[in-house]
């Protein structure tokens, strides 16, 4: 489907099955959390809260891409999601080059990668933007502390104490979520990739547009990747070269903490560009700041629904996190939520654990293959040049993305989750009856 026809047609928000509506509080408003206001508010249930514990947002991150996959979903629940594309990165293709020199060994369009690739905090302001249009309460300052998994009706306390209850809770609250703690019945510990990324975002100087040895990626909007043994760096630049982001993932042997804000070493980062293509090199050596982040992972979890309710749920990052190189952390939260707000209206109110057990199902298999897609690419970037002679060429599928996966896998853009979890309801709702009915619920 052509998003730009859904929006083109006039926007219908459809009728909740339940009388009176499922009522849902939503814990985080990332990117997650606003994009399950959205469905579950597109498919007629009453969302009456998302809480969030941070006092006001700020413009966070750097780049971060939203596939076809997601926005086909987005325009689908009434999102003008021209203002997504319009601030996205407009570069027709990315290049694929080679660590040292830049020659080029792959070009592949930009939207089989990561769609659009914008700055976080200006996707994130535009999602806040479409739930505050559709009169959702967003609650700053709610921090959550604590939930209780009472069926039919969990609750959550928030910080000041105050207490709420809902027919449901999906808890969008991130990496560090508090509520799979809840829902696995311990703590999870992250588990280190072995790689970090040092990143830089900003606007560049007028001194460095005017330098040749920094300026060579400034003049448009463009993506480029230099992979090499161990290591890549990925360049994004946006706005017609107002704005410029620089990411150089490193083998991470040091021990710093897991966090989105831990300042980065840039002597370190000096050594390890220092023979990268000098087209890119002098722009990072250059700069004057950057960010360390530690890439982890969290293991599959065996649940994402809380075991007595079944009306807890998690989404997103608190369940599904994924490697830079998969660039679909925001697209596959984007999923789930259509996903769950399916599942919840195909179900009578008293069978609302029948839809969460079926969306943990549906989803699961799904976020799997996205994940292990980055991990793939990773690898072959980081292998595919070493042991290998200057002047043999290498065989482009072996850098793009997807190549390896593509054949065998579904491809991930085109997919239609909302479409899909019509698809396999019935046969997914009959295996989940038969579980809950032996009250063995099976792990993911
Ligand atoms: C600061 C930051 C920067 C990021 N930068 C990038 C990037 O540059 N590129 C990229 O691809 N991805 C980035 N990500 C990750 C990306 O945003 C996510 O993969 C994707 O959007 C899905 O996120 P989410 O909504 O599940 O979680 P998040 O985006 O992490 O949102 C979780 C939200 O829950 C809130 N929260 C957490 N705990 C509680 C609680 N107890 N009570 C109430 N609220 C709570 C948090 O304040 C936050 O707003 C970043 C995430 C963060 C938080």
């Amino acid at each position: 489907m052509d998003p730009q026809e859904v929006i083109t047609k006039p926007y219908k928000r459809l009728v909740s099955p339940h009388d009176p509506p499922l009522r849902v509080v939503i814990v985080g408003a990332g990117l997650g959390g606003c994009a399950a206001a959205i469905a579950l508010h597109h498919h007629g249930h009453d969302v009456v809260a998302v809480l969030d514990k941070v006092r006001q947002f700020t413009r966070l991150g750097d780049s971060l891409g939203l596939g076809e996959n997601a926005y086909k979903l987005l325009a689908r629940w009434g999102c003008n999601i021209k203002e997504i594309q319009e601030i996205g990165n407009q570069a027709p293709t990315m290049k694929i080059r080679r660590w040292h020199d830049g020659k080029v060994l792959a070009e592949q369009p930009l939207m089989d990668m990561a769609g659009y690739i914008g700055h976080r905090g200006d996707y994130h302001d535009i999602f806040l933007k479409w739930v505050r249009e559709r009169s959702i309460p967003i609650l700053m300052n709610s921090d959550v502390v604590s939930y209780t998994d009472t069926s039919p009706t969990p609750s959550l306390t928030l910080s000041s104490g105050e207490t709420l209850t809902a027919d449901l809770i999906v808890a969008c609250d991130g990496i560090k979520s508090l509520a799979r703690h809840l829902v696995l019945g311990s703590r999870d510990d992250p588990v280190s990739s072995g790689y970090a990324c040092f990143r830089a975002y900003f606007s560049p100087s007028p001194e460095m547009r005017a330098d040749p040895s920094r300026n060579a990626f400034l003049n448009e909007d463009s993506v480029n990747f230099w992979i090499g043994p161990d290591t890549h760096v990925v360049q994004n630049t946006l706005r017609g070269g107002k704005e410029f982001n620089w990411i150089l993932t490193h083998k991470d042997e040091g021990d710093i903490p897991e966090s989105w804000f831990q300042p980065g070493d840039m002597d370190e980062v000096r050594r390890l560009a220092a023979d990268i293509d000098p087209r890119i090199r002098h722009a990072i050596m250059s700069t004057e700041k950057c960010l360390d982040w530690k890439i982890c992972y969290r293991k599959p979890l065996p649940t994402w629904v809380s075991p007595e309710s079944h009306r807890i749920v998690l989404l997103g990052d608190s369940c599904h996190a994924h490697l830079p190189t998969s660039a679909q952390g925001a697209s596959q939260a984007t999923e789930s939520a259509g996903v769950l707000a399916v599942c919840l209206s195909l179900v009578e109110s008293d069978e609302v654990k029948v839809a969460t057990r079926a969306y943990e199902k549906l989803r699961f298999p799904r976020v799997r293959v996205s994940q292990t897609h980055g991990e793939d690419l990773r690898d072959r970037w980081h292998n595919v040049l070493k042991n290998v002679e200057e002047d043999v060429d290498i065989d482009p599928e072996m850098v793009k993305i997807k190549a390896s996966t593509y054949l065998h896998n579904r491809p991930l853009y085109a997919f239609d989750a909302e479409k899909d979890a019509i698809d396999k309801w019935e046969e997914v709702a009959s295996r989940v009856r038969a579980e809950l009915a032996t009250g063995k619920v099976g792990p993911l």
